[in-house]
């Protein structure tokens, strides 16, 4: 069974009423590969921006959830009420919140197994320093961090993997073909192991970092390459270009 190319923008904390709305607008202007699944992930305050104004048959994201279902978590959002807002996808897991955030990976799988069972759909996000590269522990770094969420989430048909090397994010300087593509093999022979044959063969592998109009056509070409999560250039026109790159 074929896996559908998926292409994700995730904003970040950037753009303004009028810059999303500009980029809605490019995207739903655009002629787009219909076999790819496109979702973009505006700031939380645009969510509902975006979603009236994007074109049915493309999806949006929060950037984040919380694992509790309502009550006194100031600051946090539910995923009611993302579905409520006809939001229907999270980034779960990204470095930035790993990292600037310090969230652990057993907090990102209680966040995922959240989204999971109340319905929303998630881009899991795992990927490993420079520092740990060096010392040959990415794909040890890598499959920790999604073993806590097979530890808790047993279904994995709603769930997309985005492998996002921490070095390659908003660098410039984006992994070779090969070392994406070993990565993602590596976490496909994981799946396989640790969840099942079936989610190993049917799971979307997202490459993130410094993915460009100029780099997506190549690494879209690699067998375990199923998509990318897209962070600066999505925010211009050319992501319109990425999400079109495997007929380019
Ligand atoms: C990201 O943060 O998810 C990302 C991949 O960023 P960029 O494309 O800017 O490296």
């Amino acid at each position: 069974m074929a896996r559908q190319f998926f292409v994700g923008g995730n904003f970040k904390m950037n753009g303004n009423i009028k810059t999303i709305k500009d980029i809605v607008k490019n995207i739903n202007a655009a002629k787009l590969d219909d076999s790819v699944e496109v979702v973009i992930a505006p700031p939380t305050l645009y969510l509902l921006l975006a979603r009236e104004h994007l074109r049915p048959g493309l999806e949006v994201a929060a950037q984040n959830i919380f694992d509790k279902p309502n009550g006194a978590f100031t600051g946090e959002i539910s995923v009611e009420q993302l579905k409520d807002s006809g939001i229907t996808w999270t980034i779960l897991g990204h470095s930035e919140r790993r990292v600037i955030l310090q969230e652990d990976d057993s907090f990102v799988a209680s966040k995922t197994k959240a989204a999971i069972d109340g319905g929303i759909s998630v881009i899991l996000c795992c990927g490993e320093s420079l520092e740990q590269r060096e010392a040959n522990k990415t794909i040890e770094v890598v499959t920790t961090q999604l073993k806590a969420v097979a530890d808790k989430v047993k279904d994995w048909t709603k769930i997309v993997v985005a492998y996002e090397p921490i070095w390659a994010i908003g660098t410039g300087k984006v992994a070779t073909t090969e070392q994406a593509q070993e990565v993602h093999a590596a976490i496909r022979e994981w799946l396989k192991k640790e969840v099942s044959p079936e989610a190993a063969e049917a799971t979307r592998i997202l490459y993130g970092g410094s993915v460009t109009e100029k780099n997506s056509g190549e690494l879209s070409k690699q067998p375990d390459i199923d998509g990318f999560l897209v962070g600066g250039a999505s925010l211009k026109p050319a992501f319109v270009d990425i999400i079109n790159c495997k007929g380019a």
